[in-house]
């Protein structure tokens, strides 16, 4: 019997993207500008109540970029950036010449670590240099500990870029991720909760910061009948046909989040009672995404072992991010470590987690994972 593949985290879509695709189409509107791009950037902002302002990027790590610039990171500056985490949210610190500086994790979110940030920033800072910015991340969903990292870029009047890539529809206290920072960044990749194929959005309150961030997205074209430059611009506007997928995604985004909750759910229910299984609970107040449902094995091998069971069945499943600060790519730069991150990525693991998983498919997972528990 042949078994189908089961994805991570598949692209889910909800029926009415073609119709927007279809209408670029028949306008012509094939550039990156048009009405898809207005209407998906006006239902991302209401779904912040318009609290932000949002310019629609062609990637969430386009986005993270020119947060970066737009916050005044050049040549040199130093960035403080949390370890366990994508690799994106480091990356665009180098493209500026600048060197990121990584900060591990606490264990209740597993996200950027107050004290360890506090200590750094006055680490950086007795060595005569302040940091220009901090990228925080709300990783797997999970939203960092908000007010904590907030007081402390408060404190030292250091902004925060909020990387909200996997953690569009979580929220602390009712505020949704991704309006926290003096920058909110999203990504609309094939793997994240909703998707325009590739695709970001930057999110700001303050509407110069989107007027400056459209401007360099577009070349930094000045007001003239030619083209005039007076700074360097990118290419980075989203496609008025992926912003036509991405308004189509927005109307079935709450029910998403709720599918992927109840996939943590079940798997909690099904092996949380299991000795040596934990997964990651919500801190009072906090509403994940469940973007991914990750456990946590007894060791390394287990976990292995489980992997690859999975993985033979053809279910794909991934370890936990590897931290910046073991990544060879970063291995030069500073690092202030208390051992969170490290112990994550050995013995923690993925679990398929998309929202259009079938009921079988979960049973599936399951029974695989209690069979390789020892
Ligand atoms: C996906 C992701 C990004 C990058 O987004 P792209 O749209 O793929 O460029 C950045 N940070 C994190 C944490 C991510 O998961």
């Amino acid at each position: 019997m042949t078994k189908t593949k089961i994805w991570l985290s598949s692209p889910h879509m909800g029926g009415t993207e073609q119709q927007y695709v279809k209408e670029a189409f028949d306008t012509n509107w094939v550039a990156p500008l048009g009405p898809n791009v207005n209407a998906f950037e006006a239902s991302i902002s209401d779904f912040y109540d318009n609290e932000v302002h949002t310019a629609a990027l062609s990637s969430g790590t386009a986005s993270i970029h020119l947060a970066l610039k737009l916050l005044g990171v050049s040549r040199d500056d130093d960035v403080i950036c949390q370890s366990f985490t994508f690799s994106a949210s480091a990356n665009p610190i180098t493209y500026l010449g600048a060197n990121p500086i990584f900060v591990d994790s606490e264990k209740d979110t597993w996200n950027i670590s107050p004290e360890l940030l506090e200590r750094a920033v006055l680490d950086r800072m007795k060595k005569g240099k302040k940091p220009k910015a901090i990228v925080a991340v709300h990783l797997y969903g999970m939203p960092y500990k908000t007010r904590e990292i907030h007081e402390v870029s408060k404190r030292y009047e250091i902004p925060v870029v909020e990387d909200s890539a996997e953690a569009l529809g979580s929220s602390v206290n009712g505020k949704k991720c991704g309006s926290f920072g003096k920058i909110g960044i999203l990504s609309f990749n094939g793997n994240k909760i909703i998707t325009t194929s590739g695709g970001g959005a930057l999110l700001t309150k303050d509407n110069n910061i989107k007027k400056k961030a459209v401007f360099l997205a577009t070349q930094a074209r000045d007001s003239a009948p030619h083209y005039e430059h007076t700074s360097v611009g990118h290419n980075y506007r989203m496609s008025n046909v992926l912003a036509g997928i991405g308004r189509g995604q927005m109307e079935v985004l709450t029910e998403r989040v709720k599918v992927r909750r109840a996939n943590y759910s079940f798997y909690k229910e099904r092996l949380g009672h299991i000795e040596g299984i934990d997964f990651l609970e919500e801190p009072k107040g906090y509403y994940s995404n469940r973007w991914l449902t990750c456990i946590i094995t007894p060791s390394f091998e287990i976990r292995e072992k489980i992997r690859l069971a999975l993985q033979i069945e053809d279910i794909e499943c991934r370890p936990l991010w590897k931290p910046m600060h073991e990544q060879p790519v970063f291995q030069c730069f500073e690092s202030y470590t208390n051992g969170t991150s490290s112990d994550l990525f050995k013995r923690g693991l993925c679990l398929p987690s998309g929202s259009n998983l079938l009921e079988e498919d979960l049973n599936r997972i399951t029974s695989l994972i209690l069979n390789n528990l020892s």
